[in-house]
Parts: structure tokens; sequence; C-alpha cells
């Protein structure tokens, strides 16, 4: 082992991968909060093995908005594209040692009867194989299932997207972009930025995406229908007729759906983990599921959906799994103190709820 220069352990380079008993921790998915995490537990001198469902590692950065110019990141003024941040951060955490598996996609985690340093070992199982590990952190983001719109799914057609197509495949088409977040506004703004023309149908009234992208749409002549859903879609020759709830038609080449996901309750609940009401993961402050040692990071729970958002919460389960690996109890007592802190606040506010009445009965 040898240090780093923020003095932490890193890993050996000499260490046999394909040989080892078990991992210290194995990250599920490659988006950005699996891979932020997957640095922080590697910084730490921990075995890491992230296992990603598609062949190639990005998430949502790499393949649903490669080529759009990312804006929001700190230390990139000039912006940078979603292939480019996810291309240097997986080449950083493969630098680090941090192991991939693509292609893999988790199906289980099992409890085993094997202990190791006093740590009960779980079995991540995936389609392909199996994984003893002493962590699990999750992190695999939405699942990619965009949600569909049955209306234009009924064309089976491969003009209509429900992912931003590539760059080139609308220049100087009539593209309809359905949807009022800010996916469906980055979309809208790109076609127009080249050379497209768009009209937005949008079910709102007052759109969720960012007013100032609505304003750069209109200036750059996108046509905006709001408090509008397609009502019926047909083919009209090459071109899809929609028409809208106010009985309008709307001719376009093609049609790029972004009204949101599909939270992958099945998957979620075949873990045997506490869901939220909208099917998300509960977590605790600490980003850990109801299973001990089970944590959850990103996109897959929370209203934030952000980039840096996900790295943050990647590195923050990272460490509070590294917590409970060197100094098992740490997080069983913060838990406690929290809680004890939680019954002193309460008899502090009993106590002082108790005077001001005996207050107002004394006048
Ligand atoms: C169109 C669009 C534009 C956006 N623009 C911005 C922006 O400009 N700035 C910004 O900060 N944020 C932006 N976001 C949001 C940002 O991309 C997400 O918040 C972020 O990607 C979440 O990261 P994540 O790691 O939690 O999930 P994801 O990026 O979804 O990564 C999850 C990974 O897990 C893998 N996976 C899923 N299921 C399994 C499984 N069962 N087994 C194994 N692997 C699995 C997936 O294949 C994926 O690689 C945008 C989102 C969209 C849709």
């Amino acid at each position: 082992m040898k240090m780093a220069d923020f003095s932490v352990t890193e890993l050996d380079s000499g260490i046999d991968f394909s040989n080892l008993p078990y991992w210290d921790v194995v990250i599920v998915g490659a988006g950005p909060a699996g891979l932020a995490a997957s640095l922080t537990t590697v910084h730490r001198g921990l075995t890491t093995l992230v296992v990603e469902a598609k062949s190639r590692p990005g998430g949502q950065p790499q393949f649903l908005y490669a080529d759009k110019k990312i804006v929001d990141v700190s230390g990139f003024p000039d912006g940078i594209t979603g292939e480019e941040l996810s291309a240097r951060v997986f080449r950083q955490a493969g630098d680090a040692l941090v192991q991939f598996r693509f292609n893999e996609e988790l199906v289980a985690i099992e409890e085993t009867d094997q202990v190791a340093k006093d740590d009960p070992l779980k079995r991540l199982v995936t389609n392909d194989g199996g994984y003893l590990c002493r962590k699990v952190i999750i992190a695999c983001g939405l699942l990619h299932y965009p949600r569909k719109l049955s209306v234009l799914d009924q064309l089976s057609s491969k003009k209509v997207y429900y992912k931003i197509p590539k760059i080139g495949d609308y220049e100087e088409n009539q593209v309809a972009v359905v949807g009022g977040g800010d996916s469906a506004m980055d979309a809208a703004l790109m076609v127009l930025q080249r050379n497209g023309r768009v009209d937005m149908v949008i079910r709102e009234e007052v759109p969720l995406g960012k007013a100032d992208t609505l304003a750069r749409i209109r200036h750059l002549g996108g046509n905006i229908h709001i408090s509008s859903e397609i009502t019926a879609a047909k083919f009209h020759g090459d071109k899809i007729v929609l028409t809208l709830s106010d009985g309008s038609n709307v001719e376009c080449d093609l049609a790029i759906v972004q009204i949101g996901f599909l939270s992958a309750k099945d998957t979620f609940q075949r873990l045997d983990l506490r869901l939220n009401q909208d099917g998300s993961i509960a977590i605790d402050p600490y980003y850990e599921t109801s299973r001990g040692g089970i944590f959850a990071v990103g996109d897959i729970h929370g209203d934030i959906k952000l980039i840096t958002v996900a790295w943050t919460e990647g590195i923050q389960a990272a460490i509070y799994a590294f917590k409970e690996i060197t100094s098992p109890y740490w997080l069983n007592e913060k838990r406690l103190r929290d809680q004890k802190i939680t019954m002193i606040g309460e008899k502090i506010t009993q106590a002082a709820q108790s005077q001001t009445l005996a207050k107002r009965k004394r006048t």
C-alpha cells in the first residue's frame, strides 16, 4: 500500500482482482453517482467493483445527452459534453484501480452466513454471476425507462424518439418536442440551434423547465403550445400529423418525447428494500437503506437530479461505507447520538411549552 497525497491509502497495483475472496464494496451503476462513489472507496484502499448493465460507463450524460454542452458543472467555464465528462471520470476511476464489469445487470442482493473481519458478507447476484462483498452502493439511476406516450407509440415508428437523437438526425427537419421539463427544452434548443424547426407540445399551463431556456426557444423561433396534449397521431406520407387538444394539427418529420422516467419499482421491490410512496428507495441521513450495509445514491431517490448532486451523494455514501468497514460501530453510535439529541430536543421543547403554559395561568 502507498499513500496518496491527501493522506488516504491507495490500492496496491499488484492486487490479483480475479482471485479476491470478496470485494470490500460493490457498486451498481457506472453513472455519475456510481463513478464518484467508486473513486472515493478505492482512494480509501477498499477493493471496489462497479457492475454496469450497459456496455459502457457514463449513465445518462453518456447515453441520453452525449453531445449536449453541460454548463452547470463547476470547473468547466466553457461547458463540457456528457460524453467527455463521462470519459474523464471513467479514466480517473480506472487509473485508481476501480474494477468494472459491463453488460451485467443487478438481479438480487442476498445475505450469506459468511463473515469477513466481523462483517457479514452479502452476495450481489447479476444476470451473469455473483459477487461476495461487505457493502453495496446502489447507484442505478432511473434505469432509463423513459415514460412512453401511447398515442405516439401506436405508430410503431422509428421517427418517434424517447431520447435526444444524435446531432444531424434532425437538421432542416420539422420536429415536435413533447414535454415541458428541462430535458424537453434542451432537446428543442438543440434542434433549433441546428437549423431544425420546433413545435413544443406542453401539457402544463406553466412549463416546469427553466424560464430562460424557454425564452431562448421562443427567441429562436420555436412554437410553444401550452396547456396542450396530443389526442391523435397518424402518418400522411412521410410526415406525422399530430392533432392537439385544441383541435389544431401539427405536422412534423419526427417527434421527440421527453415526459420523464418510470421508477424501476420492480427491481427495487425484488431487493426487499423499503420504498417511498413514489416508488423510489427510502434512505436514512447516511444514505443507508432499510437493509444494513446497502446504500442508495443519485437519481434513484430525492428531488434534485443533477450530476453534481449524484457525485456528492456517491462520495458521502462511500465515506459512510468506509467508516462502517473501518469502525463497525461508528454509524450505530452516531445514530444513537442523533436519537439522543432528538430526544433531548423534544424534552427542551416540552419543558419550554409547560413553562409558557404555567406563566399564562399565573397572569
Ligand atoms: C436530457 C437530460 C439532460 C440533463 N442535463 C443535465 C445537466 O445539464 N446538468 C446536470 O447536472 N444534470 C443533468 N441531467 C441530470 C443528470 O444526468 C442525472 O442527475 C445524473 O446522470 C444522475 O446520475 P446517477 O448516477 O444517479 O444515474 P444515471 O446517470 O442514470 O446512471 C445509472 C447507471 O446505472 C446503470 N444501471 C441501471 N440499472 C442497472 C442494473 N440493474 N444493474 C447494473 N447497472 C444498472 C445504468 O445503465 C446507468 O449507467 C440531465 C438529465 C437528462 C435526462
